[in-house]
Order: C-alpha cells, then structure tokens, then sequence
C-alpha cells in the first residue's frame, strides 16, 4: 500500500485512467504526517488493548456530538449488537426497522433471537417513514431503529415522538451519517443511543474496523462499556454476558488523526455533492436532502431506469460504481420464513432496483467530478434511445 502510493493511477484500455470510488490512499497522502506519527506513538506505548487512545477518542467523539457517553468499539455491527443488548432483547421481542439498509442492520436483531419488523421507507430521502411506524408497532416491540442512510439523518423528531408515545427506545443506525446535522443536532446524539461506523470507506474510516455507541444515558452507557469487553465490572469480574468488542488502540489513533481533518473533508463532501447534482439534476434522480437537513455524503446515490446498461457503460469508462443496496432485508433469503414477498415494501423495492451511487470522497477532484458526470449522462442518454 506504501509504494503504491507512488505509482501512477493504472490505465485501462483505450489510456483511460481508472477511478477509485472511495480513494483512500489520496487521503492518506494529505493526512500522512498526523497519521504516521500517531500510530508511531502507539507502537512506542505498546499498550494495543484498550490504550489510551481510545479513551481519548471517546471524549473527542462524545464533545464532538454534544453527547455524555461515547463507547469505542470494534464495528459498526457490533455498535448495534451493543445497544440492543444494553435493552436486553432477545427473544419474543420485536425491533421495528427499514427494510432498506445494509443488512447488519437487521442481522444483529436476528443474531438475539428477536425479530426485525419492518415499515417501507420515504422514496425522498430512502430513510423510514415516521407515517409508517405506528401501524407496525406491537405489544411486543421493544425498540425502534431508524438508519440515517447515505449521510442524510432520517427523520428524527418523528421518529422520537412516537416512540415516546410508545415509551420506546430509539438506536439511530448512524452507520453512515456521522457527521451529519438534524437542525443543527449531530446524527449520533439525535435518539437514546446512536450507533456508527468506523470501516475504511465510511465518512470517517480508520484502516480496519471500528465503531462506537452514543448515549447520554448513564447506566445504558455503562452497560455498554461492559458489554463491549466481556461484560467486565472490573478485571476479572463479570456481571453480564458481553462479547469482545473492543476497539484497536492503533484504530483510534488513526481516527483521532483523521477527526482533526473531517470537518474539512465534510465541506469538500458538500461541495462535490452540490458540483455533481448541478450537472446532473437535469438527466438523472438526484438525491434530495431535506431543508434543515445536512448529509455527510456517504454515499452519492442517483436513480436511474437501466441501471445494469449504466453501469455496464460507466465501467467501460473506467468509472466505477456501486448500489447500496440490490435487495431489500424483506426479500432476503434468510428471511423468507417472514413471508414478506415482492410488494410488501413497494418504495424500498423500487429504490433497490433503481439507485446507483457514483464515486465519492473528498479528494475527488473538480475534473473526476465533470468525467464521471458526461459519462452519466451519456450513459442515460445512451439507454434512453435504445
Ligand atoms: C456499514 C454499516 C453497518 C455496519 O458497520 P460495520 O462497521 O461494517 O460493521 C451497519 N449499518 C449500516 C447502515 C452501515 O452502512
């Protein structure tokens, strides 16, 4: 990875230079000082587990959201996995969800013997319709877990007032929103426990995998931090049944590196979004985020009728892409035992056979932005006149 930094980009056929989609090592060469000298340092300290840099991460997050607790810890998944248990679910017990999601979503509900219980998504922002969740909440529902998808927070105060009504908990999947705002308030601290994700590609990635958990709650969040290592009250002493979940010292150092540079990385993310939807607002569906709202632009995420000639036509050009996601939780096959077929969720359906998110990163230059732009619309305008 070192030297490859050095290489020039490869060329495909017909000298067209390939793109990355997410381009981690452009990154890497901006930020490698910060990022060389602090994984220097944990290499020096030698303590891998549990350094002190992770709690140092921990209070940059926790000041960085506004929020009393953040719990460091070793994905996204097992973010989620941790809240969940802090509530005590398992069996019999429902969790209400989008179908419309990457699928740990749904997996770690699942993975506690409860049941994932879905309610069909907002076409507009793809998050779950608040509209939606009363009809799907039961006597056994026990939590509500929105996800905050591509960046854009889903509709939070909605959400939180009919879980109240309810007396439901709220555990927003920020998976891909860290960073993002809701009027002003960080999506993360925006529900009774916010869970994101640290994986290289995410808005803000360490070099492997990472999480954390949000929580202004004091016993949750101690619940937490005792689930994540082993449900530990002290060494040796286990008052729960947790897991290893903790997250790599030499990972929170690369995060803390990174922190200092995210909110300009996040005025670069808008700034390319703004650039690709002026060029291309008027040939495709571009991603609409709501007033009040901000998107950490996790992914850029267009619709398109076509979608396998696009993106059959954009790899020619060297473009990559990718669709977040091809097929909704309802229709997976693990779930089919819910009997939930084609037309259950028509809007996440739809979105699923539709989207396809282009090229997205900071370091995303003006012109890459203009190549992949001509390329969609000429892809677009291609299948169009077939
Ligand atoms: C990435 C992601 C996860 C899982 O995070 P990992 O760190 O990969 O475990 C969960 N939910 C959503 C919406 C995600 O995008």
């Amino acid at each position: 990875m070192l030297f490859q930094v050095a290489l020039p980009a490869p060329l495909l056929r017909d000298n067209i230079v390939a793109m990355e989609f997410v381009d981690l090592q452009a990154q890497y060469r901006r930020l490698q000082p910060a990022i060389d000298a602090r994984i220097r340092r944990v290499l020096d300290h030698g303590r891998f587990i549990l350094g002190p840099e992770v709690q140092e991460l921990e209070a940059a997050l926790a000041a960085r959201l506004g929020v009393r607790h953040a719990i460091a810890c070793a994905s996204g998944t097992d973010a989620l996995l941790l809240a969940l248990m802090a509530f005590n679910i398992g069996p019999g017990d429902e969790v209400l969800t989008t179908p419309f999601t990457f699928f740990a979503t749904g997996e770690m509900t699942t993975l506690l013997g409860a049941r994932p219980v879905f309610a069909d998504i907002d076409p507009v922002t793809y998050n779950l319709d608040p509209a939606r969740l009363e009809a799907a909440i039961t006597r056994r529902t026990r939590a509500i877990l929105p996800v905050s998808l591509y960046g854009q927070p889903a509709d939070m105060d909605a959400i939180n007032q009919i879980a109240a009504r309810h007396a439901l908990p709220v555990i927003e999947d920020a998976a891909q929103s860290f960073g993002a705002l809701f009027h002003g308030r960080p999506s993360g601290n925006l529900s009774t426990i916010g869970c994101t994700s640290f994986f290289p590609s995410k808005p803000l990635g360490c070099y492997g995998d990472g999480g954390a958990c949000f929580a202004d709650d004091d016993s949750l969040a101690q619940a937490m931090l005792e689930l994540r290592n082993h449900g530990q009250a002290g060494r040796y002493l286990h008052t729960r049944i947790g897991i290893n979940g903790r997250l790599d010292t030499l990972q929170a150092a690369i995060l803390l590196a990174k922190l200092d540079f995210f909110d300009e990385e996040l005025a670069a993310r808008d700034r390319i979004a703004a650039r690709y939807t002026a060029l291309l607002h008027e040939a495709v569906h571009t991603p609409g985020v709501v007033p009040g709202h901000t998107s950490s632009w996790a992914q850029y995420t267009i619709e398109v009728d076509e979608r396998e000639a696009v993106e059959q036509t954009l790899r020619e050009a060297g473009i990559p892409t990718a669709v977040h996601y091809p097929m909704p939780l309802h229709l997976q096959p693990v779930y089919a035992k819910f009997g939930l077929g084609i037309g259950s969720f028509p809007h996440a359906e739809r979105a699923a056979a539709r989207v396809l998110s282009l090229p997205m990163h900071p370091y995303l230059e003006p012109e890459q932005i203009d190549r992949v732009a001509d390329a969609v619309r000429a892809a677009v305008g291609a299948t169009a006149s077939q």
